[in-house]
């Protein structure tokens, strides 16, 4: 994370506190989970003739896309812990599991 978005999202924190933007957290997972369901009906709609939705619904999925990813950069700085560190030990294991042919 960059400088400049700390000190943004720390502040946001401080403005608003931890509950506050939990709460946020939880309403753009769930804003990003609709987002997911919509781009998946809008490919099907496509596939059938149906119109162009793909590309309105993509845009909107990348907007929530963002507003996740922004909202676990404040998870990370409210809840102290070694996130790089499992996020890598996550990784490793993804790759093992791919390796062995594993989902
Ligand atoms: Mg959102």
């Amino acid at each position: 994370m960059k400088t400049l978005e700390r000190q943004i999202l720390t502040n946001a924190i401080e403005k608003n506190g931890t509950d506050e933007q939990m709460r946020i957290a939880q309403e753009e997972c769930a804003e990003l989970i609709q987002a997911i369901s919509k781009y998946h009906r809008a490919q099907l709609a496509e596939s059938r003739h149906r119109g162009h939705a793909t590309e309105r619904a993509t845009k909107h999925l990348i907007e929530e896309i963002a507003d996740v990813s922004i909202m676990v950069d404040q998870l990370k700085l409210m809840i102290k812990g070694n996130h790089n560190d499992v996020r890598e030990q996550k990784i490793t294991r993804i790759g093992e599991r791919i390796q062995k042919g594993d989902k």
